[in-house]
């Protein structure tokens, strides 16, 4: 198998993963396992969460374990921080990672409390939970733990998703940029990862309106427009940033960072040089 002939990057380490019943979050509980971490899958959705530790974990049972965790309960993430140490010893990793696209509506018509109040609950308040509890559980055992939040390509660029979304992934960066300035001081690193489109039922559930209901049909709308053609971006992609992100390879001094995964798509622009090549044809 691949993965065995590399060092494993995560070996001993405990991490805990929202969001990891389904999409990145399930794929990033795959990977870290697979390099030697013990990871807490947790997640509202509890068939599939245990679905996913049944299939990560194989023989080594011990390997992953589901806890349901609403992210938006602080209780909840207070509990799961618990669970993980008291299960496995330690905290090294919090991947915050669970998110909601919420509803495709307008600005005009945005709906205050289902709309835009949930989706800051689940994407801005969930998070920011995450990172108080991990970071008390880091601070108070000495451990210079890692952070990781899972932000988009809907955190640097409008016009990514409802307005909502849009603006809890901004403001996503700045939870994460503080928190690294507050944390510098305990050895502790927060940083968060930013997708470009990746086909997870996220995804496709904001594409059905468009009548795109599945994988491939996503992955053909994010190629077009896509930057960095000829690849389909996965969730074991971005998995494998916030690897890095979550091992010591980033561990002397990357904090506060957003590791946008997009192809370059946010920071190239050529809608001027095809005009350009249209007017000399
Ligand atoms: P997904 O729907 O496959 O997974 C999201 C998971 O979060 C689900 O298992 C869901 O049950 C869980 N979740 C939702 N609300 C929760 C809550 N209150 N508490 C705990 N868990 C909760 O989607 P995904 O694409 O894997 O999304 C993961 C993250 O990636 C999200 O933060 C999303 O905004 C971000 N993202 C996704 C894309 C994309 O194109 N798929 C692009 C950029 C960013």
């Amino acid at each position: 198998m691949a993965h065995s002939l590399h060092l494993k990057r995560l070996e001993g380490k405990v991490a805990i993963i929202t969001g990891a019943a389904s999409g990145i979050g399930e794929a990033a509980a795959k990977l870290f396992v697979e390099n030697g971490a013990f990871v807490v899958v947790a997640d509202i959705q509890e068939e599939l969460g245990l679905k996913v530790v049944a299939s990560i974990a194989g023989p080594d049972v011990d390997r992953a374990i589901y806890k349901k965790c609403d992210v938006t309960v602080e209780k909840q993430v207070e509990e799961t921080v618990a669970f993980a140490i008291e299960k496995y010893g330690t905290l090294d990793i919090m991947y915050g990672n669970a998110g909601i696209l919420g509803p495709m509506d307008s600005i005009l018509d945005m709906d205050m409390e289902d709309g835009f109040d949930r989706t800051m609950a689940v994407n801005l308040r969930g998070p920011a939970l995450c990172i108080k509890h991990a970071a008390r559980a880091m601070v108070k055992r000495q451990v210079r733990g890692s952070i990781i939040c899972t932000a988009s390509t809907a955190s640097v660029l409008g016009g990514m998703g409802p307005i909502a979304y849009n603006t809890s992934k901004h403001g996503l960066v700045g939870l994460v940029r503080a928190a690294a300035s507050e944390l510098g001081k305990h050895g502790i690193r927060v940083n968060c990862v930013s997708p470009y489109f990746v086909a997870t039922p996220l995804a496709i559930s904001g594409m059905s309106a468009m009548g795109i209901n599945n994988a491939s049909g996503i992955e053909a709308l994010a190629s077009s427009a896509g930057n960095l053609k000829g690849v389909a971006l996965k969730a074991k992609h971005i998995a494998e940033a916030a690897l890095f992100l979550a091992s010591d390879e980033s561990s002397v001094y990357v904090s506060g960072h957003n590791l946008v995964v997009d192809g370059g798509y946010t920071v190239v622009d050529n809608s001027i040089t095809m005009l350009m090549q249209m007017q000399i044809k």
